[in-house]
């Protein structure tokens, strides 16, 4: 027998009624899907998604200020993921301007440096994993034909916002790994409800939710770490002395909630003059949605992707029509991949 069968089985003796239990990380998704997690859990326990993926969580407003940024001839620098994503009349795959696929921000300043000519934007995303390196970066002096259009989001903030609501009836979290592994757990402690930091190997994700079962059996709320090989309570100083030296909290709308408070960041002002912003006077334009997706419930953990009366046949990978059928993190996609319905 292996040790994910028995940590199924020790999870079909603590289940004993309805449990809702959401990830925030679309790596998890991803795990959960491939190794078939869901299938080996007790039937009253459900696995729901959250807003995990950056690039499904970034509202139409600001893939469309990317695109006006190629069509005014700046070389758009920006990771694959987002290439595709519907904005309101284009995409950066279809639209007129030079956009170009980058590993991260070290790549787009390359490209700014031998084009001196061109003003060179990179489209910084990402939750507080990839946040370190963009402010490392710009610590090194770039130079000023580089900008960022500064699209990053906090993940504690959103899960206040989701308890807040309690729309979905939540009765426990897996915490992202990567994320802790930079931030630790610490600001999580605040909330009123199990929580576990989880690893992306089956085993690790099927603790998580034995040990925020028990913590739901025995009327606790704590946070605890099952992903102690990689992740501390303090996480990573150095990386968020990093953030905090060059990017602030601020309030921003994520697509499919409301604008929430301190759950994305800006940049201070020693360090405005690389903001893409201002210099280029970008209005992000409240949209919308017309289309019939409901992405916006899928990272809300009220929806499945299969609820959608558009998955697998109006939006495929091919046709997206949401961000969460583009992103190799979105839950769309990845259930389209492992042809999973309810
Ligand atoms: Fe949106 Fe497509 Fe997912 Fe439906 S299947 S929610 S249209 S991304």
């Amino acid at each position: 027998m292996t040790v994910g069968t028995d940590m199924a089985k020790l999870l079909a003796e603590v289940v004993d009624r309805d449990i809702r239990i959401m990830h925030v990380c679309g790596t998890h998704e991803a795990a959960i899907a491939k190794y078939g997690i869901r299938s080996v859990l007790p039937p009253q326990l459900k696995i729901v998604m959250g807003p995990g993926c950056p690039v499904c969580i970034t509202p139409q407003g600001e893939i469309d200020a990317a695109c006006e940024l190629a069509e005014r001839g700046c070389i758009v620098a920006t990771y694959g993921d987002l290439l595709r994503v519907p904005g309101t009349k284009t995409s950066l795959e279809q639209v007129n301007g030079d956009v170009r696929i980058v590993q991260g921000a070290a790549k787009a300043v390359e490209i700014a440096r031998q084009n001196p000519e061109k003003e060179v934007v990179f489209i910084s995303v990402g939750f507080e994993t990839t946040v370190p390196t963009v402010a490392a970066m710009l610590l090194t002096n770039p130079p000023d034909n580089f900008s960022i259009l500064v699209s990053h989001r906090l993940v504690p903030p959103a899960m206040k916002w989701l308890m807040a609501q309690g729309e979905a009836s939540l009765d426990g979290f897996i915490l992202p790994g990567h994320v802790c592994a930079v931030m630790g757990y610490h600001e999580y402690e605040a909330f009123p409800v199990p929580q576990v930091v989880a690893g992306f190997e089956p085993e690790d994700i099927l603790l998580s939710l034995l040990m925020i079962c028990r913590q739901v059996q025995d009327g606790e709320a704590k946070v605890e770490n099952a992903y102690p090989r990689v992740v501390t309570r303090e996480g990573n100083v150095k990386a968020q002395m990093l953030m905090q030296e060059v990017f602030t909290p601020t309030d921003v709308e994520w697509r499919g909630f409301p604008v929430i408070p301190d759950s994305g960041l800006a940049l201070r002002p020693e360090f405005e003059m690389f903001d893409a912003q201002k210099k280029f006077d970008l209005v992000y334009a409240k949209v919308t949605k017309n289309s019939g997706c409901i992405c916006d419930k899928v990272l809300r953990g009220l929806c499945d992707p299969s609820d959608c009366k558009l998955y697998g046949k109006a939006c495929t990978p091919r046709v997206p029509i949401g961000p969460c059928m583009v992103s190799h993190e979105g839950a769309c996609r990845i259930w389209y991949q492992y042809q999973l319905n309810k």
